[in-house]
């Protein structure tokens, strides 16, 4: 053990819902950092009440190669971060972290780091930082990239379908556990355990009844 490893008594790992944030947490707005255009997906907020109160960690992992690429700035992230945090605690969501990637890819399009997804250096910090059961834990994202991050870092994947994969290059690490349409399905489907129950024990009764 390095002498500055954190000292965590074994057995305390928490899950975590590790969550992609353009096209999954927040509309996809290309490059954007205008908090005016920020807007949250449909059910996000409430389904990661539900998987907070139920023990789980929320981190945001996101690859920001705009800043490589000169799109926006450092500053100018920083602040749409700082926004996202608060339009999130505002609904009642304390993100646990936000960890991102600003590297660009290499010239074929792939990861030239080890933190831009699908590599997954993002989750395996968010790990370490946080003392995370990746076992136990999710990945949650729109394209493929984001379900082969979560099954290198040992998370199953959840692929929330919102039209953001165009490509469908298929690998068996590119196979999620499950697909859905919406973050009402998102919440039912962990809090369940990874089960098709429909209601799970705790209470989550998932889309509210249409009168
Ligand atoms: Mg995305
Ligand atoms: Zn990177």
């Amino acid at each position: 053990m390095s002498l500055h490893a954190p000292v965590r008594p074994r057995g305390v790992e928490r899950p975590a819902v590790l969550i992609d944030k353009d096209g999954t947490l927040v509309e996809n707005v290309p490059w954007n950092v205008d908090p005016a255009k920020l807007r949250l997906l449909p059910g996000a907020a409430e389904a990661l009440r539900a998987l907070a109160a139920h023990g789980h960690a929320l981190v945001v992992v996101t690859n920001q190669s705009g800043l490589a690429e000169g799109r926006f700035s450092a500053a100018q992230f920083v602040s749409m971060r700082a926004a996202l945090r608060q339009m999130l605690l505002d609904q009642g969501v304390v993100v646990t972290d936000f960890l991102h990637c600003p590297h660009a890819p290499g010239d074929d399009g792939r990861p030239a780091c080890l933190c831009r997804k699908p590599q997954p250096g993002m989750l395996l910090r968010a790990a370490r930082l946080h003392g995370l059961d990746l076992a136990r834990s999710w990945m949650v994202g729109d394209i493929l990239d984001d379900v082969e991050a979560g099954r290198r870092a040992g998370c199953r994947s959840i692929l929330l379908d919102t039209g953001g994969e165009t490509v469908w290059r298929r690998t068996p690490l590119r196979v999620p556990d499950h697909t859905v349409g919406d973050w009402v399905e998102v919440a039912e489907w962990v809090l369940a355990g990874g089960r098709e129950t429909g209601l799970n024990a705790a209470g989550w009764a998932g889309r509210p009844a249409v009168a």
